[in-house]
């Protein structure tokens, strides 16, 4: 593995917004290094990386993704959700394998240039093998699972038995887990419990826990759909079916989470369950605001995560914690609600923590070299050094993303992909789009 000395990087502080400017040594793959002066022994065997006007930041973790449906940001616009779940399965099935492995890899690979260096992903049971291989020719930290449902929600859900949920879930786990030199994680990903039976939604958590892995899937998304789920077991709220099932702990991360009561909020701030917050996505389709407020008076470790594009459009987890930020000003009437350190922190360390890893989202030795640089130098919007963060957050986009490691691995490089030719990417993609566009029009 390559040796890198970062000089004259503007390092933040996610802790109070500041910056101080240091030298960061990166070997095999690690921090090894973090300093105000540079040792002549620093940059024997380096590649040297002058990051003079620079911000530098862990990498981003999107905690909600399903990335092959970068392939639809426009087809399933301006529809309610009921509706949008529908077409959305129904053009599944005209996607071929390689719309699916193009698919991920235009998400993951626009995850990078913005700055993501881990992402959560809830994928396509019948697509393992093609999304596996997206993944790992990306390079991006993952944590993979697949979307797996036993009760018909609508004419289309694809719907299979326990047993073959836990054969998926055996496989991905003995392909997937420690995949691409360890970047890739296996994890569970039962869709949710409106199209999750009880039997279905333990058996996974069993196998998570057993394989000590992540269990991933949606709460609380469709009003509709959450009160359905309290009814059909006689319950007060879809939160309190999970906690009863004994699904809740600090390895569960929960897409959505918009209808929780308060009660249920108590719930997981016991359990040390993961929300993720998908703002866009909640904005776009209509399904409301979840109360993160009241998740954070509580000391609930709430991630952030970009969700699919053909509901969220965006794989821009900067625009995603801005969209996340105002929401809850304007809704609790409070500014200081979601303030740019904590909105950071949940786009950073908080996502890395539900994920359950300990040496990700900071920047500090000894832990996995994620890191960005983010060119402020050059940008009429991101003018005033001494608010970079802030700045960054609110006035910026992943655009000013110029530099990114996923575990000292140099992925984008003056906002160019170092692994792939961009033009020559989209060109392709943009062919299979039109194409698909073509098959799907009369859906
Ligand atoms: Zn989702």
């Amino acid at each position: 593995m390559s040796k890198y000395l970062i000089k004259n990087v503007n390092l933040g502080n996610l802790d109070d917004l500041s910056t101080k400017r240091v030298n960061i040594v990166i070997e095999n793959g690690v921090f090894t290094k973090i300093s105000e002066k540079i040792a002549r022994e620093d940059a024997i065997g380096a590649n040297v990386i002058d990051a003079n006007g620079m911000l530098g930041l862990p990498g981003f973790t999107d905690a909600h993704t399903h990335m092959a449906q970068s392939f639809l940001k426009g087809p399933l616009d301006d529809l309610p959700i009921t509706e949008w779940l529908v077409k959305l399965f129904t053009i599944d099935d005209h996607m071929s394998d390689d719309d699916y492995y193009y698919g991920t890899l235009l998400g993951c690979l626009s995850s990078l240039k913005f700055g993501t260096t881990t992402v959560n992903e809830m994928g396509d049971m019948a697509r393992i093998d093609i999304q596996l291989k997206a993944f790992e020719d990306s390079g991006i930290r993952t944590t993979y699972g697949v979307s797996t449902t036993d009760i018909a929600e609508n004419e289309v859900t694809p719907i299979i038995s326990v047993d073959q949920a836990l054969k998926i879930a055996d496989e991905i786990y003995s392909k997937a887990h420690g995949a691409n030199n360890g970047l890739i994680s296996a994890s569970v990903a039962p869709a949710g419990l409106p199209a999750v039976s009880k039997e279905m939604a333990q058996a996974l958590k069993k196998f998570a826990k057993e394989k000590d892995i992540v269990y991933h899937t949606h709460l609380g998304e469709g009003k509709m759909e959450t009160e359905n789920v309290a009814k059909m077991y006689n319950l007060r709220g879809e939160t309190e079916a999970l906690y009863n099932f004994g699904i809740l702990d600090e390895k569960t991360l929960l897409a959505h989470s918009i209808w929780l009561p308060d009660f249920e909020l108590d719930m997981i701030a016991e359990t040390k369950a993961n929300p993720v917050h998908c703002p866009n996505t909640n904005m776009k389709i209509s399904d409301g605001i979840p109360p993160i407020a009241k998740m954070l008076e509580r000391g609930i470790n709430v991630a952030m995560g970009c969700d699919g594009e053909a509901s969220s459009s965006t794989r821009d987890m900067i625009r995603e914690g801005r969209a996340g930020a105002y929401l809850q000003k304007a809704v609790t009437l409070d500014p200081t609600v979601m303030d740019a350190a904590t909105t950071m922190k949940m786009m950073t360390i908080n996502g890395a923590k539900a994920l359950g890893y300990k040496d990700l989202g900071q920047v500090k030795v000894g832990n996995q070299a994620d890191l960005i640089l983010v060119r402020m130098d050059d940008d009429l919007s991101l003018t005033d050094r001494q608010h970079p963060i802030g700045n960054l957050l609110y006035a910026g986009d992943g655009h000013a993303v110029d530099t990114v490691f996923v575990r000292g691995n140099l992925m984008v490089r003056n906002k160019k992909l170092q692994a792939f030719d961009e033009r020559e990417f989209v060109a392709t993609c943009n062919d299979r789009i039109e194409r698909l566009n073509e098959k799907i029009k009369n859906i």
